[in-house]
């Protein structure tokens, strides 16, 4: 059916037409559209009330969305989006306090002591530009049109407490069936927007969902097109998959040539095999099975991704075929930089696990000792050393079996260590010597880099010695001084 237009204007370089249909969708016509399957889900007080406010005035307004396919799901949602067949002027009129969050895309945040909802407008996308955005934005009255705009079909249902949940794309059949499955046809959905190819993955891995056969196929197919995809949104959405509870999923971005065009270093990972007793996976099946191995924390999960990602480089094949990866930490690390800096990961994010992935392996093979535990907390930095003993643990559990006890003995050894030291308050940094810069200066030192050298040599004395660590002791010692 041909929508009358009404309106159109101009704003910006985005052309807009409303299209506004005035009939109210009815129950009938909703029967058409989509199902109206009786299920009741418990929208929170301040929904239902921006729901039924819109809906007193004549218009219609659902739930829509994250929201409802996680509430169906269990989870709990992160936000509640609402969808209506209100214009956003119209909206605005209805509440005391609003924002235009996006009104040329037709949303609206309703505020609610402090709260804000987002309240958009039925919308259907016109044709897209740049793999990303819609050149236009249509208005509708059809609930069922703005429904089929959305990417998956467990994103594309609504519900209210009058009607009920409107699945119009089956995506209850999906949930039962556990597959994200795009709304339409595939390979076009994709063709609009190939953040949704990003989006697909991520639904998997969070939700352990299977990816449908046509939509598989269409990423596949247009996999090359997410280099049109801004850095800080495939940011976005490889954290969300890697904190996800299958961040091993990240394989199927390899299956289908999606980190080819995102991580490249992945792919020379999988294609590199490691011929070692210590291993029984290539690099980065290695990679994939040691995420699993680390709470779900952005940092940690980035840190197993990263930490032998410059193996590839360094890779040597000895006469008997076995692989060397002698460097690979500091390789890695680098790498390590440069990949969290193209992804636009922020300065703390990058120092972090760059650290983490540097000092994975270090002190292997040592005779642990107090000193040598303290000196390596102060030169790693005392603040990833609880992280960095998941990361070891995560590394050897996925390596072959050979000599794992020992490994892990090793790990459990140097941990012992590290709590001994932090329950002792023992001084690991110059910040915790008895002796400050002040104290240099009033026993008659100049400042200067003198000065810095001197806290130094005192601080490489208490971490040997640290019963060493008072004021009287180290004057004597290093200033001569009885
Ligand atoms: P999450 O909040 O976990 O990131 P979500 O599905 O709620 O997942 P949002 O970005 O909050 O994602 O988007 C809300 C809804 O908007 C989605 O459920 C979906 O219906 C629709 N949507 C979001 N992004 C797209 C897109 N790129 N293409 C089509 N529809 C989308
Ligand atoms: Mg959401």
């Amino acid at each position: 059916m041909a929508l009358p237009t009404t309106d159109m204007q101009e704003s910006g370089s985005l052309k807009l037409t409303f299209q506004i249909l005035i009939n109210a969708v009815s129950q009938a016509q909703l029967a058409i559209c989509g199902k109206a399957v009786n299920m009741v889900i418990n929208l929170p007080k301040k929904v239902k009330y921006i729901i039924d406010k819109i809906t007193e005035a004549g218009y219609e307004a659902y739930a829509v969305g994250g929201c409802i396919r996680d509430s169906i799901l269990g989870r709990e949602p992160d936000d509640w989006d609402i969808t209506t067949s209100a214009r956003p002027e119209q909206v605005k009129a209805l509440f005391r306090r609003t924002v235009d969050t996006g009104i040329a895309h037709g949303t609206v945040t309703v505020m609610q002591d402090g709260e804000g909802y987002e309240v958009t407008t039925y919308r259907i996308d016109g044709e897209y530009e740049d793999h990303r955005h819609p050149k236009e934005v249509l208005f509708t009255s059809r609930l069922v049109e703005d429904l089929q705009r959305r990417d998956f079909t467990i994103n594309a249902m609504a519900y209210n407490d009058t009607v009920g949940l409107v699945d119009a794309f089956d995506g209850m059949g999906d949930i039962q069936r556990r597959v994200i499955r795009c709304v339409g046809c595939a390979e076009e959905r994709f063709g609009e927007d190939a953040l949704r190819i990003l989006r697909a993955l991520r639904f998997s891995a969070q939700l352990g969902y299977d990816i449908e056969e046509d939509t598989r196929r269409a990423i596949c197919k247009l996999a090359p097109s997410l280099e049109h995809i801004s850095a800080e949104r495939i940011r976005t959405e490889l954290v969300k998959l890697l904190v996800s509870p299958h961040p091993d999923y990240l394989r199927q971005a390899y299956d289908m040539g999606v980190t080819a065009v995102i991580l490249p270093e992945l792919d020379r990972c999988m294609e590199t095999p490691q011929n070692h007793p210590h291993h029984c996976y290539n690099v980065g099946e290695h990679i994939l099975h040691s995420l699993l191995g680390v709470p779900a924390e952005k940092d940690l999960r980035l840190a197993m991704l990263l930490h032998d990602i410059g193996k590839p480089c360094t890779l040597q094949t000895d006469r008997r075929g076995i692989t060397h990866f002698h460097g690979h930490p500091a390789v890695s690390a680098d790498m390590a930089r440069e990949i969290l800096r193209r992804l636009r990961f922020d300065n703390d994010t990058i120092v972090k696990v760059s650290r983490l992935v540097e000092f994975h392996d270090y002190g292997n093979n040592v005779t642990l000792t107090p000193a040598f535990v303290r000196r390596a907390v102060n030169r790693i930095g005392e603040d990833i050393f609880p992280g960095l003993f998941m990361v070891r643990r995560a590394d050897i559990m996925s390596q072959s079996d050979y000599q794992r006890e020992e490994k892990l003995a090793f790990v459990d050894a140097w941990e012992r260590e590290y709590r001994d030291i932090v329950a002792r308050e023992q001084c690991i940094s110059v910040k915790n010597l008895a002796v400050s810069g002040k104290d240099l200066i009033a026993a008659g030192m100049k400042p200067g880099p003198e000065m810095g050298e001197m806290l130094q040599r005192m601080l490489e004395h208490v971490l040997e010695t640290p019963e060493d660590n008072s004021k009287e002791k180290l004057f004597e010692i290093f200033l001569k001084l009885t």
